[in-house]
């Protein structure tokens, strides 16, 4: 099976989340530098992530925390209101397809059992599934609260997949790419140009089933290679 991510893989999302970041920290600008502003997010987003996992609503959540705790009982109606406002907008935000998708998508999906795992909240990641137009080409797909090795053996379980024989596309090293490795399966990553620091990891040196792409129209020939063992 080809498995793919879809933030940052198939369609645009980081780049809203650093808007919304650039948006939150204008709007407490009157209270600390943008770097206090920043470091302390960070710090409340990590301490919520068990409690509201991945997505846009724990991020307003945490982001109102943040106000709260740097703004304090000066924090106005009107603020609090924009802060709202922003994390609306992330959740309202039309699906951007990354270029060459479509095209890919449609043209591996002929010869191939394609699946699809993102992580986040369950009511957004399924409208843009369905508002991308991709959700015809998947024979599987499910959003995740994590992606971690036990959740991949867990999916793959439920699908009757062995995770050895998966090829999973996505663009974050530490969810898409290096648990994939771990169960014996082949990752191929697609960096995105912009990545949140909780997504960091280092790239594997050397490893005989990882591959890097600079997009995915590079997909089908890496694929080819693959089947015909010459990579
Ligand atoms: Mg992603």
């Amino acid at each position: 099976m080809l498995c793919f991510d879809a933030d940052d893989t198939l369609w645009h999302n980081e780049d809203q989340f650093a808007e919304a970041h650039r948006k939150f920290a204008a709007l407490l600008g009157a209270y600390h530098p943008p770097e206090v502003i920043e470091r302390t997010l960070y710090r409340i987003e990590l301490g919520n992530l068990e409690l509201y996992g991945y997505g846009c609503k724990g991020f307003t959540l945490s982001a109102l925390e943040t106000a709260v705790e740097l703004a304090g009982d000066t924090l106005s109606r009107r603020e609090v209101s924009a802060l709202i406002a922003i994390g609306k907008e992330m959740l309202a935000h039309p699906v951007r397809l990354l270029p060459g998708v479509r095209e890919t998508l449609a043209q591996l999906a002929g010869s191939r059992s394609l699946g699809l795992l993102t992580k986040g909240d369950l009511t957004h990641q399924e409208r843009k599934l369905r508002d991308s137009g991709l959700l015809g080409h998947f024979s599987r797909h499910a959003v995740i609260g994590e992606k971690d090795v036990a959740t991949y053996r867990r999916i793959f379980g439920l699908w009757g997949v062995d995770p050895a024989a998966v090829i999973m596309v996505g663009n974050s090293l530490k969810s898409d790419i290096l648990p994939i490795l771990e169960l014996g399966g082949t990752a191929v990553w697609i960096p995105y140009p912009l990545c949140w620091q909780h997504e960091r990891a280092e790239p594997p040196a050397d490893h005989p089933r990882f591959h890097e792409l600079p997009d995915i129209t590079a997909l089908p020939a890496l694929l080819e290679r693959l089947g015909s063992g010459a990579a």
